[in-house]
């Protein structure tokens, strides 16, 4: 009796799939959007910049590979076991720190020829520099970004042994003379937005150097990138580039929402032109 009851049970399950199958393959799931009228923006969500979009799935403008050539990103790695990756350090990454380089001679590939060379140094102490070199992750200027590390690997870029050389990738702009700032940017910008998508980094968790401590420096949050913040501090110039990089993480993943902005940043946004023409400095310097 029991057995014929299973049975009958068994047939009416595998009854009941077969018509849940069919009907999925005859007709497949597709997405309405829901007439505007019924969502509204409010409080902390429409501060977010989450509107009704956001809720609905939307076909990515291009995919993370075709953003990644847009960067042109080219690898040019320090060699292994040599100079800055002598001693390598296993890295986890889940922040990505913005830094510009000081430097006012040198592109991309000159900084890549300079690092392969073991020509970038830092003074080695306890507490500070780890390795005696200076190392991070990407340089980028207006026609490409170049990398020196792998991403399983830390730099020496941040602060010393605090958690922006353990966990983010360090992405050095640079400042020569003659080099186009907005288009350095915008590459940035999508190279960031890669790496989020590559990582699974949220937005807010995209960094100026300035947010990380340096012990035992003063002053302790450096004005890096200093043309990107406001009086030495986060912003609403921080605030534009985030908006920039978000516009090109939405380009290839239009629908997750790991990520948020950074409340505590002013939400004015300047215009574009006025961060283009940010003054030369006269001294010639490096990072750290
Ligand atoms: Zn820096």
């Amino acid at each position: 009796m029991k057995g014929l009851r299973e049975k009958w049970l068994y047939t009416c399950y595998a009854i009941s799939t077969l018509v849940m199958l069919s009907s999925c393959g005859s007709s497949p799931v597709t997405y309405v959007p829901a007439p505007s009228s019924e969502y509204h923006e409010y409080g902390a969500t429409a501060a977010l910049g989450l509107n009704q979009q956001a809720l609905v799935p939307e076909t990515p403008a291009k995919t993370p590979s075709q953003l990644y050539k847009e960067a042109n990103i080219q690898v040019d790695l320090i060699p292994k076991g040599r100079h800055g990756r002598q001693v390598p350090r296993y890295m986890r990454p889940s922040y990505i720190t913005i830094h510009s380089t000081q430097n006012y001679s040198a592109g991309a590939w000159q900084h890549s020829k300079a690092l392969r060379n073991g020509k970038l140094r830092g003074k080695k102490r306890p507490g500070g520099n780890r390795t005696g070199y200076l190392t991070w992750h990407y340089t980028v200027d207006d026609s490409v970004a170049v990398q020196h590390l792998p991403h399983n690997e830390q730099g020496e870029h941040a602060d010393f042994d605090g958690p922006g050389n353990n966990y983010s990738f360090g992405i050095e702009m640079c400042e020569h003379y003659g080099n186009n700032r907005e288009a350095t940017l915008e590459r940035t910008a999508k190279l960031t937005a890669w790496l989020m998508h590559e990582h699974n980094i949220p937005l807010n968790h995209v960094v100026p150097h300035h947010h990380w401590g340096r012990k035992g420096v003063d002053p302790e949050h450096k004005n890096c990138p200093h043309f990107l913040l406001d009086n030495g501090r986060p912003g609403a110039k921080w605030q534009w580039f985030i908006s920039k990089i978000e516009q090109h993480y939405r380009s290839i993943a239009p629908s997750s929402l790991r990520y948020s902005r950074f409340p505590q940043y002013a939400s004015s946004l300047p215009e574009a032109s006025s961060l283009v023409r940010a003054a030369r400095p006269s001294v010639t310097a490096t990072e750290i």
